[in-house]
């Protein structure tokens, strides 16, 4: 199960019905935004910020299990607050975060029955690579041998209990448990990947377990970029930095962000950066550059770099190239939806050496999941309808 741990608000206030949203572009710089549309009103408000995982059922994406007016992130000051120093902070507590399922979104492996012989042939058409193919097919021949399995659902329990152990790393939880705050995040990976999305649906998530969240627009060299990062925002409740004019320097708005974050007592800063693949100097110029204007205030907790499940063995590649350069702690793989390609996933963790922490598997706010080896080998062995 996973623990977070979060700053617990001081000074909680009383749930309002109607929450205004204030503070829309107000301070002079960074252009600060705060929610508009907030979401819907608690029906119950704990006292103390400790969820129960609702743990839902497969496939159907849980409601949050917070629902609190949201508190705007920007107070409407007219003058920039001086650095806060070293007075008591509020207490840092244990959250868990609404849970997200993952197998539903995956697509199965299989149109009919398991078949040994055919597997080797599937596996290496879901680019799981020749070694693990045969590997794989090779131990479920001998396990279902052992066992005495002849049926499919045998067969698909045995695999599936294969892929598993494939699968599952001991780190793929994300880096929240710390307690120093705020965590900062920063989302790596080509154009198209999935970067602002999946920091979209973070966001969200973040809010429903009443996390502050403020996001950075660091990606400044398309002005649709840094608006579709502002309507995630606007959605989930989330502040905003955004750059002051287009193609501002990168690194500035990244440390905006956390120095916002800071100033405002929040719990995480998520920079979205540019996905142009440029040569590698430039790239690990340009990150080079936001890291250490983020170091100065925070330390980094996750270099996220996602990755378009969707793109095979290119994506192997380009992912070879950003871990060259962005210490990257983790990855996301996005969508899975409807890819018969789910074995990437084993291909980049056994080749980058590194954990797919987060999968994307839809376009939607809720389509995200936390990588979880299990759910992930029920998806790909799943019997299922429309695969
Ligand atoms: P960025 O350039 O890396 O920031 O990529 P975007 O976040 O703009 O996403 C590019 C496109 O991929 C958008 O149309 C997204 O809706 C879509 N997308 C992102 N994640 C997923 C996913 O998990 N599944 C599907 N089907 N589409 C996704
Ligand atoms: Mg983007």
């Amino acid at each position: 199960m996973f623990k977070f741990l979060k700053r617990l608000r001081g000074k909680k206030e009383e749930p309002q019905l109607q929450p205004e949203a204030v503070a829309t572009e107000v301070v002079p710089e960074p252009v600060v935004e705060a929610p508009v549309s907030p979401p819907e009103p608690a029906t119950e408000v704990p006292a103390s910020v400790t969820a129960t995982d609702p743990e839902p059922e497969k496939g159907i994406d849980p409601e949050p299990v917070f629902k609190t007016p949201i508190e705007a992130v920007v107070e409407p000051a007219g003058e920039p607050e001086p650095p806060k120093e070293a007075e008591p902070k509020a207490e840092v507590v244990e959250v868990e975060l609404p849970k997200r399922s993952l197998s539903d979104g995956i697509r199965s492996l299989f149109s009919s029955n398991v078949d040994i012989e055919d597997l080797e042939d599937i596996l290496l058409l879901a680019d799981f690579g020749v070694e693990a193919s045969v590997e794989i097919t090779e131990s479920l021949r001998k396990a279902a041998s052992k066992a005495g399995a002849t049926s499919d659902a045998e067969l698909r329990l045995l695999l599936k209990e294969l892929l598993v152990e494939k699968l599952h790393r001991d780190d793929l939880q994300l880096n929240l448990s710390d307690g120093k705050l705020p965590y900062v995040f920063l989302v790596v990976g080509v154009n198209g990947a999935g970067k602002t999305t999946t920091i979209g649906k973070l966001a969200k998530w973040l809010r429903d377990g009443e996390w502050e969240v403020v996001l950075g627009a660091a990606d400044t060299f398309r002005a649709a970029a840094v608006d579709q990062l502002a309507t995630w925002a606007e959605r989930s409740g989330a502040g905003i930095v955004r750059p002051e004019r287009d193609g501002q320097d990168p690194a500035s708005v990244a440390y905006q962000t956390v120095e916002l974050a800071i100033s405002n007592d929040a719990d995480i800063a998520i920079v979205d950066t540019a996905g142009r693949l440029q040569n590698k100097k430039d790239l690990m110029d340009e990150l080079g550059k936001i890291r250490r204007a983020v170091e100065k205030q925070a330390q980094i907790n996750e270099v996220l770099l996602v990755i378009d499940a969707t793109t095979g063995q290119n994506a192997i590649n380009q992912a070879k190239a950003f871990t060259e350069v962005a210490e990257v702690t983790g990855i996301v793989m996005t969508k899975l939806d409807g890819t018969a390609k789910g074995g990437i996933v084993y291909t980049i963790q056994q080749q980058l050496n590194l954990p797919v922490k987060l999968v994307g598997v839809g376009e939607g706010v809720n389509d995200f999941a936390f990588f979880s080896a299990e759910e992930f080998a029920n998806g790909l062995v799943a019997r299922k309808a429309g695969n």
